[in-house]
């Protein structure tokens, strides 16, 4: 299998072929199809099985035919539970969206650094990857809006729990909107991820790696 016979165009094919990816790893095979169809997913994956990529090709992809949202409005939400992730997810969405004819901003927010210039650089962000207490921090200064969001996704949504930001990932789930695509992923399926996943997927297609 290819990643152009997964739905990809173009332009996104060739950034791919300058990363040296040459075949779709088969959590990619799985959710870069479905992803594109608009299907929510539950994928149970580890770090390194090329999850990052399984969500942001398809992402990338779907926003060249989505147009602009109004400023400070979200469109596509990436929650993630830390800083390291929030940056290493952003570079990703950098590297792929670079060659893409419609140019697609995106932002990693995290804690523990000043809010001002994230606030700032929030300028026609479309694609917002967050750490949770961060990003209510911004939500309640009014920095930016998650309304009107169309695509949800929970990364390492077991660590995110882990970390103690169940009560911080309700909150924003009672943000968004109920009409969304939503993609969660998690290296483990525990009770919690499972209480979760039932709350904010709808019939969600599953991939085990
Ligand atoms: P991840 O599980 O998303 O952290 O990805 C693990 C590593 O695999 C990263 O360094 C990616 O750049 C790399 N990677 C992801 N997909 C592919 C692919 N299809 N071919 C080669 N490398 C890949």
């Amino acid at each position: 299998m290819s990643f152009k016979t997964l739905g990809l165009s173009e332009p996104l094919l060739k950034t791919i072929a300058e990363q040296n990816y040459t075949q779709p790893y088969p959590i990619q095979q799985e959710a870069i199809p479905a992803i594109l169809a608009g299907k929510d997913i539950l994928g149970i994956a580890k770090t390194g099985s090329g999850k990052t990529a399984s969500f942001v090709l398809p992402i990338l992809e779907m926003f060249q035919t989505k147009s602009a949202p109004k400023n400070r409005f979200i469109t596509a939400l990436v929650l993630v539970p830390t800083r390291e992730l929030a940056v290493q997810i952003g570079v990703v969405f950098q590297t792929f969206g670079e060659k893409m004819p419609r140019k697609v901003k995106s932002l990693a927010v995290y804690g523990g650094v000043s809010i001002n210039p994230q606030m700032m650089a929030l300028q026609g962000v479309e694609i917002l990857i967050a750490t949770p207490g961060r990003l209510l921090d911004l939500l309640s200064s009014k920095a930016l809006n998650i309304t009107e969001t169309e695509i949800l996704v929970l990364d390492e949504a077991d660590k995110m729990l882990n970390l103690g930001f169940a009560d911080e990932m309700k909150d924003i789930f009672f943000l968004l909107p109920k009409k969304r695509q939503s993609i969660l992923f998690s290296a483990t399926l525990g009770d919690e991820v499972e209480k979760i996943h039932k709350s904010i997927l709808r019939n969600p297609v599953t991939i085990e790696i």
